[in-house]
């Protein structure tokens, strides 16, 4: 047994939650260790719908260009009759045209292995090393810390940290070592063949969705890293899940018989298994010094690809007040905030991902609208305006019943601007004395600083630089800047587009921006600001 020296943070699963978490501390200052069990890493397409939400946070984490070169745009779904031949095509994840507050408009197609091995080249270049072949087994906490035992090779090694981070999936020990609960249910009657096949034949540029007149379908979808391989998956009543995904021979007919084409070669397998439907919430994502994030706190129905996509959003909420939390700038309680904020919103997920997996999964067969998915996924309208971190003294504060909807943004309610809610981006900012030089608001916020933005050139006159914050100025187009070249030493902008001030109007207003890129105060001046920073130091 060896006893490791202590780190801040140990992250223990290094799936895309996990090294998505190990990035956003390690930026923040934090010395993390990130374990996982397996001596390899995970191969497989699956996870592969990374939508504009999350590729935001990888714009403000400075990491998107790094996941946009392991991707591509989605193919667009094409439909065989149940003869085989070939019909209409649509697209199943939502397409979009990018806007001035919403560049990210579409679903990207990012192979989860391939995902993984972009984060981890990101985490290395850090210089964290992701250390495999180490088994959490055990955990034992206290004020100070926790202590958690690693099985290493039949060997134990000792870790001391100020926090433990379980990101070791739904089927994790963290939770359980922790005295956590997984509440909801495992459906083993719904599953599907999962897996990466080669196999020539099918068109490359589509999606193709094979199905038969008996409610089973089959969707193969050409990986675009490869010249051979689809991601296939399958499911309906007449599918033997488990001994198709061992036997290929079975697999070939099973292709075959759906597709209607025997010429279709099927080769070899990358990886293939059964899924099974399990729906699952943590009771709580915390427990004193242990944490989850991603699958571990929980677990959905692939369906409208949520899984990933909320694990990020998981590490970008958790990660900002851990790094304050560890620098001692504020209390533990602030991490209370962490479920506050993401619960309801991962509950609204469950059901809805719960409702299109019943419609999906229909042994009677599958409606094709429930194929297709609404534009909530892509997660822009997630908010939190309920939580007391969150202060907004332009609206006062939000309605409780106002957790409704935390998943689809809420929409019908209000669209102006509120505090808790994603901040946009806004591009034309031309900074005084840049000599034009135009900037937007996404390459200004930072994952590990808040940014405030005054929207105003008298309230920029009483408000202070702070050493936790970047602040700006941004004066409408037309105003003349040497007017406000003496705010205080504070970087002074012009809306030269007027995007800015359309998206966080009306104004006069201070916003401050969360390090997770969310709006945390809509504040009128100066005591409104000290108050918002006040509720993270005192939380
Ligand atoms: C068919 C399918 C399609 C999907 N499509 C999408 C999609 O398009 N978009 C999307 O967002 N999501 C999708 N998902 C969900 C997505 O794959 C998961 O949500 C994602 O893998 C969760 O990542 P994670 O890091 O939380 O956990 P995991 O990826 O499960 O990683 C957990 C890691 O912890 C390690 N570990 C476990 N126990 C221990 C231990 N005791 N000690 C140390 N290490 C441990 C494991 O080895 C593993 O590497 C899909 C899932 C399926 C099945």
């Amino acid at each position: 047994m060896s006893t490791s020296t202590s780190t801040d943070v140990l992250i223990v699963g290094a799936g895309p939650v996990g090294l998505v978490s190990a990035i956003v501390l390690t930026k923040n200052g934090l010395s993390v260790r990130i374990v996982d069990k397996e001596s390899k890493y995970a191969i497989g397409m699956r996870g592969a719908g990374i939508h504009p939400r999350t590729l935001e946070s990888y714009h403000i984490l400075g990491i998107v260009r790094d996941i946009q070169a392991a991707g591509s745009e989605f193919h667009p779904v094409l439909e065989h009759d149940h003869e085989g031949k070939p019909g209409k095509t649509f697209h199943m994840v939502p397409k979009g045209e990018p806007t001035p507050d919403t560049p990210y408009a579409s679903t990207l197609c990012v192979p989860q292995d391939a995902h993984s091995a972009a984060l981890r080249s990101v985490l290395q270049g850090l210089g964290v090393k992701i250390e495999l072949g180490k088994e959490l087994v055990r955990l034992e906490q206290n004020d100070a810390g926790v202590t958690a035992t690693l099985n290493v090779s039949g060997e134990e090694e000792v870790v001391n940290a100020k926090y433990l981070l379980g990101t070791d999936g739904a089927k994790g020990v963290t939770r359980k070592l922790a005295g956590i609960n997984f509440l909801g249910e495992s459906k083993q009657d719904i599953g599907m063949l999962i897996g990466d096949v080669e196999m020539s034949g099918p068109d490359r540029k589509v999606w193709h969705k094979f199905q038969d007149a008996r409610g089973n379908w089959l969707m193969a979808y050409p990986r675009h890293d490869s010249e051979t391989v689809f991601f296939v998956a399958s499911f309906g009543p007449d599918l033997d899940i488990s001994r198709t995904a061992s036997d290929h021979n079975l697999l070939k007919e099973w292709v075959h018989s759906l597709s209607k084409d025997s010429s279709i070669e099927v080769g070899k397998t990358v990886a293939l298994g059964e899924w099974r439907l399990n729906v699952r919430m943590a009771d709580d994502f915390r427990a004193g010094r242990v944490l989850l994030a991603g699958d571990a706190a929980h677990v959905h129905a692939p369906t409208a690809a949520q899984g990933l996509n909320s694990g990020v959003m998981d590490a970008m909420n958790l990660c900002w007040k851990l790094a304050l939390v560890c620098s001692t700038r504020a209390p533990q309680k602030i991490l209370d905030s962490y479920m506050l904020e993401r619960g309801p919103t991962i509950a609204d997920m469950l059901a809805f991902t719960s409702k299109l997996a019943a419609a999906q999964f229909n042994k009677a067969g599958a409606k094709d609208e429930s194929f297709r998915r609404p534009p909530s996924v892509q997660q822009l309208g997630v908010h939190c305006r309920w939580s007391s971190l969150v202060l907004d003294e332009v609206h006062g504060p939000w309605d409780e019943t106002g957790r409704d909807g935390a998943y689809d943004g809420d929409s019908s309610k209000t669209r102006e601007l509120h505090a808790g809610d994603r901040a946009p981006d806004a591009p034309g900012l031309v900074r005084l004395g840049s000599d034009g030089i135009s900037t937007r608001l996404f390459d200004i916020f930072s994952a590990v600083r808040h940014t405030i933005l005054v929207f105003d050139e008298s309230l920029a006159r009483t408000i202070h630089a702070r050493e936790d914050a970047r602040t700006i100025v941004i004066l409408p187009r037309g105003k003349d800047l040497a007017e406000a070249s003496n705010s205080d030493g504070l970087e002074v902008y012009q809306d030269v587009e007027g995007y800015a001030h359309a998206v966080y109007g009306p104004m006069p207003k201070v916003v401050a921006v969360r390090p997770d890129g969310v709006v945390g105060g809509i504040v009128k001046g100066l005591s409104g600001l000290t108050d918002y920073f006040a509720r993270l130091y005192a939380a």
